[in-house]
């Protein structure tokens, strides 16, 4: 049987999922190893693809890197220690006769979507990663958009908020980030509970938490959601002005509001979006972590 590889290094583990004809088959996890910048990792996710092989004959390996990506060139990866790397050959160089696809890991999780995932059937996507940051990826006509310097979909940096803004992890301030990641959320959180009677009143507040207690009817909890909203649906405006997809996807692990989540943003968009990209829609993703590998596996089918 022939197979195709689909891979995720993520900061703390890598994924590997074995593949046939678009199918998931079996998976391997493994521990990232950021020692010495990260120069066992390639070697490590080898030996997984190597295991999985068994009698079976590997035709592609797909790879989502946490990093800026064009060509299959990776320009740097800082959270695994990687400086620019031409990562193609490197994996070509150990499997000559193979497909090898390199692509950032955000963009991965967009493919995954559109080709196996919430998005099946569309062509043009954004997909916004909702986490501990705000990562996206952007698919028009069935087509990556890496940019120039392989940024291209770091919605998470659009600014949202002028006044009184939060300083983000970039270097600038008022990013969508900062106000629609899990930690924006429970940054929110913290800011309007002080001194009211709210469930929001306890340590080591989730962003999960702020959700359940909204949709329980926690007063402070839902002004807490209003105001996420409220930005996310100004970034969604802004990106649907510029790119005018068919979808927007919301991913991540604050997307496990769900519906609540989806119809709020649907809604709001709405009122701030130019009138020609209304009927942009909005979908939850579905893939959940492995979206990142039926991308990468999808991108490596593709060649
Ligand atoms: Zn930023």
């Amino acid at each position: 049987m022939e197979f195709i590889a689909g891979v995720n290094i993520g900061g703390t583990e890598i994924k590997v999922g074995k593949f046939s004809d678009g199918k998931l088959l079996s998976t391997k996890v493994l521990k990232t190893d950021i020692s010495n910048y990260g120069s066992n990792i390639m070697n490590d996710i080898f030996m997984a693809i190597d295991e999985l092989s068994e009698q079976d004959t590997l035709i592609g390996i797909g790879i989502g890197v946490p990093g800026p990506v064009t060509n299959g060139f990776v320009l740097g990866a800082q959270n695994i220690g990687w400086e620019k790397v031409d990562l193609t050959k490197k994996v070509t160089s150990r499997y000559p006769h193979v497909k090898v696809a390199i692509l950032n890991d955000a963009n991965a999780a967009t493919f995954g979507e559109l080709a196996y995932g919430s998005a099946k059937g569309y062509h043009s996507v954004v997909m916004l990663t909702l986490g501990t940051g705000v990562g996206g990826g952007i698919v028009m006509n069935d087509q990556l958009l890496e940019g120039a310097s392989g940024s291209a979909g770091e919605v998470g940096h659009i600014r949202v908020k002028e006044d009184n803004p939060r300083h983000c992890t970039c270097g600038l301030f008022g990013c969508l980030e900062q106000y629609a990641s899990a930690t924006g959320v429970v940054k929110t959180a913290y800011e309007l509970r002080k001194e009211k009677d709210t469930r929001l009143n306890k340590h080591n507040l989730t962003c999960k938490e702020v959700f359940d207690f909204a949709q329980a009817g926690d007063e402070i909890s839902q002004m807490v959601v209003e105001q996420m909203t409220d930005y996310l649906a100004s970034g969604c405006a802004t990106i649907a002005n510029i790119i005018n997809p068919e979808v927007i996807i919301l991913g991540g692990g604050v997307s496990k509001a769900g519906e609540y989540l989806r119809a709020k943003v649907a809604s709001k968009f709405q009122k701030l979006c130019f009138y020609a990209v209304k009927d942009t829609k909005f979908i939850l993703a579905t893939l959940g972590n492995d979206a990142g590998i039926y991308g990468a596996m999808h991108a490596a089918r593709m060649l």
